[in-house]
């Protein structure tokens, strides 16, 4: 029997050492040590990868501190677009909603997709319509809001262009335009939240499974779809080579297919894990000016978190063995 492992992403981004106080640095640790916890409690009761993935990641969406679910970031007309993405490594199985705007978890409605029709990926009111059909909860709109996510919208609306979490944060401490008291606050507010989540999962049977979530990008455009939902760019598990979640400039991960990029080094070049990752995180994806990371776990239980930003909320947790957390580069 395969000794399980969990490996979860709350984002990645701008975080650096002092832009976050030792009380919500604690925030974040506690928050992803009792996810990857859960999702270790499902893999040491017997459940599968898929299972595990998909819990932690529903976890994920309802903890304010991150960007999917409850606490997503707005579109540039003040709502929310919601994506979401679960794949199967056993039978390359996979399932996936994009702009969705009332399902409280996406990643749910993801795995009804897989499982309850015969398509891979749905879209918007169709998506919706069906998630309802098939049980998975929906809410109104002022569920995904949180205050700190308006505000750092209400920041950047009417800039020409969309920004990852981490970006706005990053554009308003620069910007001499920025309101009085908000230029200094912006990358030190605990609810100034990065990026999507994501987890991968490797169960006793061998078995890896992958999910990813988000909100997308603030300010996005009504419609815009990113790296996310979509298999081999946000996504991606097949046992044979590697169960992969991206968080960052979804746009350039879709352009360098990024997840599968990592499962494909493996198959056709002999990379390990580790060198598979590294190549994505540190060569492909700065190609075409790719910023963030991704979580990878292979059959044998090797992870690898690799991340291009000044840190990366992560977590795993190996069989019984106490979860480990980590937030900045250079550790865990
Ligand atoms: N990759 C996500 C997207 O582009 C955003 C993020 O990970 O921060 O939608």
């Amino acid at each position: 029997m395969t000794t399980p492992v969990i490996a979860i992403h709350g984002g990645a981004g701008t975080i650096s050492r002092n832009s976050l106080t030792a009380e919500e640095e604690a925030r974040y640790h506690e928050a992803l040590a009792a996810i990857v916890g859960a999702g270790q409690a499902v893999l040491n009761a017997g459940g599968s990868a898929l299972e595990a993935v998909t819990e932690a990641v529903r976890l994920l969406e309802d903890c304010p501190l991150f960007n999917a679910g409850h606490g997503a970031v707005y579109t540039s007309e003040g709502k929310h677009e919601l994506d979401a993405c679960v794949m199967s490594g056993a039978d390359l199985a996979s399932g996936a909603v994009a702009c969705v705007t009332n399902v409280r978890n996406p990643v749910l409605a993801a795995r009804a997709v897989m499982e309850k029709s015969e398509h891979v990926l749905l879209v918007g009111a169709g998506a919706e319509a069906f998630a309802a059909r098939n049980g998975v909860a929906t809410v109104g709109p002022e569920y995904f809001h949180t205050d700190a996510r308006h505000e750092q919208w209400l920041r950047v609306r009417g800039q020409s262009r969309a920004m990852l979490d981490h970006d706005a944060a990053s554009f308003v401490f620069a910007h001499k335009d920025a309101p009085a008291g908000v230029a200094e606050k912006a990358p030190i507010d605990p609810d100034n939240k990065f990026g999507t989540v994501g987890a991968v999962a490797l169960d006793r049977f061998g078995n890896l499974a992958a999910a990813t979530s988000t909100g997308g990008i603030t300010n996005k455009q009504p419609g815009r779809v990113g790296d996310s939902p979509l298999i081999g760019a946000g996504c991606y598990a097949n046992n044979a080579t590697a169960a992969v979640s991206a968080t960052g400039t979804g746009e350039a991960f879709m352009r360098t297919v990024a997840c599968h990029d990592v499962g494909a080094r493996m198959a056709y070049a002999g990379n390990t894990l580790e060198q598979a990752a590294q190549a994505v995180v540190f060569q492909q994806l700065p190609k075409v000016g790719g910023r963030g990371g991704l979580i990878a776990l292979d059959a044998q239980g090797n992870l690898a978190l690799p991340f291009n930003t000044e840190g990366m909320y992560r977590a795993y947790g190996r069989g019984e063995l106490a979860p480990v957390t980590a937030i900045y580069a250079a550790q865990a």
